[in-house]
């Protein structure tokens, strides 16, 4: 069978055994309690059919105590005849027998015409006559001499209704003589049943076997003589056994009824005993609701606890597909971005390029995942890098913008802007490695930098550039020609300051150069003076009109204010301060010499040579060597 690719997903799989599990469940309860059902109807029908047994039995011995009685007398009756001495004593023998007939309730002896001969009752003889009853008739017309039990009838001495037991007697010829009759009160019976508890509905009833009611336990007055030849029961008795459980729905109130009948083997009589199936089930019914609403509520919990697992199941796979959605958005993103998308571990390496990195790198990404990621990172600018790294790996820093050089596929070397961010994990949210973004930035680099020339101020100092002190140099030199006055020039190096960058960053680098140039500034204070950054850590100090002295002078308050800066560089001994090396030089240009200012820098540049060579943190007028005053000699 092939199931639908939803079908297979373990969540349906989930949901359906949930619903298997439950209605297994409710399967197997209903079906116990069926079962419990059957043995509730089982037991009550053993009962009913127990009591029936021993009604039957006790109807029988009721009709056999009667029996006897009429037996008597008929034997005594057709022995001694009906004379009247015979007559007398056949009343005493009933007068004597009076106090012991139990459940018989009369006897009567009456002669061939239904006159009364002798009774137990004590009335007039003469006031009644029993020829017009149907046990009479039956005597009179039939020989047969056994006993008959008839239909009941109103008593006529006590106006109660009675069940006869009769036999005929006959005289010494063999014709009738006259009928010996025994009653039973029918109240005694219904009486003897009421005592039985079959429930608030439950009936017992005697029948003669062609259908006439002898007796009833409830109702007893108005039932008794009541014709049920045509009810189900007695139409169909021929073909049924002498006695069966059997149901069937009341005439009376359309309720379903269990019911048990037993014939008498000695008498044409049968005892129905009968009870409500809903008062036989009613404590069944009681306990099976309870079970089973504990069944449901059980149901009801795993249930509900499957359709909540099953929600929570669906969620999470809605939840994951969203994810990879998102992810191939962002890996689309990252793939078809022109900046390079770099993933990096905690141990630095590469975990993702975007295919970018071929075109800013020179590298493709499967060249390059699983190698370093800080491996060609210029030495200068690496340990700014690398610090930055470890800020974002500590999570000190979230994310921060670097600017470096580093190395290209093809040797050379190119500047990059890269913007870095950590990156958590999803779970523990503990910092799991660095994003990069990285954008080529040399072509902008080499625009700065001609932009920089081009223009007359440096772009990280604010004071004049190289282009600016060349134009400046040369107009200044021709200048002191033609006035025939002294043109001097201080040439002026940070000592160490490789040092400090590798110490204290190039950013810290960039504000202390700020911050020398600023002090060299501070000292061009003629309106002719000009200080300018004459490239990296070098800068110059041209001074018109002034000489020797004037410049050694300029040069020593130049250290003086910069000592006051007090800038901390652990690297450069003995001082640990950030400290400037010049050379100085002073120019008395004649007019033969108007072109010849570049020798003006190469004495300034000779004299500052001079200085470093001497140990540094000193001025060298070109020529002589002046210590700067107050410092410690290396
Ligand atoms: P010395 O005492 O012999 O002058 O030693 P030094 O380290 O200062 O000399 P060197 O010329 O070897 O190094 C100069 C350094 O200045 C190299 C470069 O990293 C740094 N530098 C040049 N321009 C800049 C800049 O614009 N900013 C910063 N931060 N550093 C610069
Ligand atoms: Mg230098
Ligand atoms: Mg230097």
């Amino acid at each position: 069978m092939n199931l639908g690719p939803r079908l297979r997903q373990p969540v349906y799989l989930a949901a359906g055994l949930v619903l298997v599990v439950c209605f297994l469940m409710l399967f197997f309860s209903s079906l116990r309690e069926l079962g419990l059902r059957r043995d509730a109807l089982k037991a009550a029908e053993v009962d009913v059919a127990n009591l029936a047994q021993s009604l039957v039995q006790h109807a029988e011995d009721s009709f056999e105590m009667a029996d006897s009685l009429v037996i008597g007398l008929v034997h005594r009756l057709e022995a001694e005849g009906t004379g009247p001495v015979a007559l007398a004593r056949v009343q005493s023998d009933i007068n004597f027998r009076k106090g012991a007939m139990g459940r018989v309730r009369g006897l009567f002896v009456y002669d061939d015409k239904g006159r009364w001969l002798a009774t137990s009752e004590t009335v007039d003889l003469n006031a009644f006559n029993n020829s017009d009853r149907d046990y009479f008739r039956y005597h009179r017309d039939s020989t047969d001499p056994g006993l008959l039990i008839g239909n009941p009838v109103k008593s006529r001495s006590g106006g109660q209704w009675i069940i006869p037991a009769s036999r005929r007697f006959n005289n010494p010829d063999g014709s009738f003589a006259g009928v010996v009759l025994a009653t039973i009160d029918a109240s005694y019976f219904a009486d003897f049943y009421k005592r039985f508890d079959l429930g608030s509905t439950g009936v017992i009833t005697m029948l003669q076997k062609n259908g006439i009611v002898l007796a009833r336990s409830v109702d007893n007055e108005t039932s008794v003589g009541r014709d049920l030849a045509n009810s189900a029961l007695i139409k169909d008795m021929h073909g049924r056994p002498s006695a069966s459980v059997y149901y069937f729905q009341s005439t009376f109130d359309d309720s379903w009824r269990l019911a048990f009948y037993k014939l008498s083997d000695r008498f044409p009589i049968i005892v129905v005993a009968t009870e409500s199936k809903e008062e036989v089930l009613a404590s069944w019914r009681e306990e099976a609701i309870f079970r089973m609403a504990l069944v449901f509520i059980l149901i009801l919990l795993i249930g509900s606890t499957g359709y909540y697992l099953v929600r929570q199941l669906l969620e999470r796979q809605r939840i994951a597909a969203v994810m990879a959605a998102k992810e191939a958005d962002f890996r689309l993103l990252a793939e078809e971005s022109s900046d390079m998308v770099m993933r990096i571990g905690l141990d630095e390496r590469i975990l993702y390029a975007s295919p970018a990195c071929l075109r800013v790198l020179g590298w493709s990404p499967e060249q390059i995942t699983g190698t370093p990621a800080l491996a060609g990172v210029n030495p200068e600018d690496l340990p700014h890098v690398q610090e930055t790294v470890r800020d974002l790996k500590l999570g000190e820093i979230e994310e921060t913008k670097l600017i470096y050089r580093t190395r290209h596929h093809d040797g050379g070397e190119i500047w990059l802007e890269t913007a870095l961010r950590a990156t958590r994990d999803n779970v523990t949210g503990r910092i799991s490695g660095v994003v990069a973004i990285s954008r080529d930035m040399t072509e902008h680099k080499d625009l700065e930098a001609r932009l920089s020339t081009l223009a007359s101020q440096d772009g990280l100092t604010g004071i004049a550039n190289r282009r600016n002190f060349d134009e400046r140099l040369q107009t200044e030199w021709r200048r002191a020609a033609g006035d025939e006055t002294p043109l001097s020039l201080l040439m002026v190096d940070v000592d160490n300051f490789k040092k400090f960058n590798d110490q204290y960053g190039h950013q810290a680098g960039d504000a202390c150069l700020k911050a020398v140039a600023q002090a060299i500034a501070a000292e061009a204070r003629r309106p002719g003076d000009l200080a300018a950054r004459y490239g990296g850590e070098e800068f110059v100090l041209l001074l018109p009109n002034t000489d020797e002295i004037g410049c050694a002078s300029v040069a020593a308050r130049m250290s003086e204010s910069l000592a006051a800066l007090n800038i901390p560089h652990a690297l450069n001994p003995p001082s640990k301060r950030v400290t400037i090396s010049a050379g100085g030089a002073t120019g008395w240009p004649g007019a033969e010499s108007a072109n010849n200012h570049p020798s003006l820098i190469a004495a300034a540049d000779r004299a500052l040579y001079a200085a470093k060579h001497a140990g540094r943190d000193r001025f060298v007028m070109s020529g002589q060597v002046v210590a700067w005053r107050g410092a410690e000699s290396a």
